[in-house]
């Protein structure tokens, strides 16, 4: 009815003067709470109450693009591309509903239809901010043919639950791709990271959350040409791993899902460390087949040469993704239910913590209520993104290697 927009931060505003009272919007936003078991029923076509917190795994690769520029320019192998363009070019999907910076206002985040393998680049990067894809619908439902989508845990959340209320939606979105998550950052932190650096967003063409060599770095292209670093470590143990105790939206802080359960097949980093503490596998995907038209389209893009994917059966490939949703966010929404606050309602059980988790859980929590303000969080991301921040990011490296 066109009741629901957004403000500038993409959270919905309900004009009242439009809505019917119908209360489907409440009904499928995950917001509230998500009921495991009816998505489990809705996505498998059974009800299981007896899962772990990775989902229902029915079988997992590593993989990688074939093609070099899909492989370099994507955040993690460019795996989700590759099996984009491979369905694109057997004809399965019409379009794919993808998302990318926006070119006039390139420090926030849309979502748009790619038809060829040029707009899948354009695409590529994850893009670690929050991006109102699920907008897409009601413009998908009066397009012909059919389409991939790709998206975070929640929004596949809502798209599952919308599907079985809008035949429609169902019938055109033939394709689940789900992203791994961790949590996303607000969309303003993309700003005051400019700020940090002395720019504005005026100046800026591009934003890039993993540009350059995997892990990557957080870049801004600049109107001249220049391109300046956000920070001065990797994308992941220099910023991310900081940022998003600073910058998590509220209701990140509560999600369980890491892994995008509820999507045919999703993709993560393969964080793998060897014994030494380096990363094992550079560029490739954690690929996660959850259900048999996951299997089916991997098979067929594999065959077809896109994508390259091994299976892989060892499920540490898991657990270094479980620890933030899968342990501290029960273990917040458990404290924070305790103080009688609005937390989100799940039908899965928190799972057993020790004393080490639930001191990580209350310092994460302090520094998710010190980022509200950006009073305090701005200058910690200004040090933490700095040159001077180095050393210690250094010295938290070597201890952490040292554990391996
Ligand atoms: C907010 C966020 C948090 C993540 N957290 C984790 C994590 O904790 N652990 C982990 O292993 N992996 C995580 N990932 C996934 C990981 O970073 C890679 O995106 C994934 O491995 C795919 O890489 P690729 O090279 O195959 O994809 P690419 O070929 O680079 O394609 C990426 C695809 O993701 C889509 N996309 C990017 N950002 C968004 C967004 N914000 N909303 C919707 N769609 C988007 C793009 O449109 C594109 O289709 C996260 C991604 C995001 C966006």
């Amino acid at each position: 009815m066109g009741a629901i927009s957004l403000d500038k931060s993409f959270y919905p505003i309900l004009n009242s003067d439009k809505c019917q009272g119908c209360e489907l919007c409440a009904k499928v936003c995950p917001g509230d709470g998500v009921n495991f078991e009816d998505l489990t029923e809705i996505t498998f076509g059974y009800r299981n109450d007896s899962i772990s917190s990775i989902g229902y795994v029915s079988s997992n690769y590593i993989g990688y693009a074939r093609d070099r520029k899909i492989r370099e320019g994507g955040a993690s192998g460019g795996a989700i591309t590759a099996l984009l363009t491979g369905m694109l070019e057997k004809g399965l999907v019409e379009g794919c509903i993808v998302a990318r910076m926006n070119k006039e206002k390139p420090w926030i985040g849309e979502y748009f239809i790619a038809h060829t393998v040029e707009d899948l680049l354009d695409s590529q990067d994850s893009l670690y901010t929050s991006i109102p894809v699920n907008v897409s619908f009601k413009r998908i439902c009066n397009l012909p043919g059919k389409y991939a989508y790709v998206a975070l845990p929640c929004q596949v959340q809502g798209y599952r639950m919308a599907a079985e209320k809008i035949p429609i939606l169902k019938e055109k979105i033939h394709f689940v791709i789900g992203l791994f998550c961790g949590g996303s950052l607000e969309p303003y932190a993309v700003n005051e990271m400019l700020q940090a650096k002395g720019l504005n967003s005026s100046d800026i063409c591009n934003f890039q959350f993993r540009s350059g060599k995997w892990p990557g770095k957080i870049r801004a292209i600049l109107k001249s040409g220049e391109i300046v670093n956000m920070h001065y470590f990797d994308y992941k143990d220099g910023a991310y791993n900081y940022l998003i105790r600073l910058y998590m939206p509220k209701r990140c802080q509560t999600c369980i899902d890491s892994s995008n359960e509820f999507a045919d097949i999703s993709f993560g980093d393969v964080w793998l460390r060897d014994k030494d503490g380096r990363y094992q596998f550079s560029d490739h995907s954690t690929i996660v087949v959850q259900t048999s038209r996951g299997s089916q389209v991997l098979k067929e893009v594999c065959e077809s040469g896109n994508l390259i994917a091994r299976e892989f059966k060892n499920d540490s490939i898991y657990k270094v993704q479980l620890k933030r949703k899968g342990i501290i966010a029960p273990l917040r929404i458990a404290r924070l239910l305790g103080k009688g606050k609005q937390v989100p309602v799940y039908d899965r059980p928190a799972p057993k913590a020790g004393t080490k988790e639930r001191l990580t859980e209350r310092m994460e929590s302090f520094m998710l209520w010190v980022g509200q303000y950006k009073f305090f969080r701005y200058p910690i991301m200004k040090f933490v993104t700095s040159i001077y921040s180095y050393p210690l990011i250094k010295l938290s490296l070597y201890i952490k290697r040292k554990k391996y």
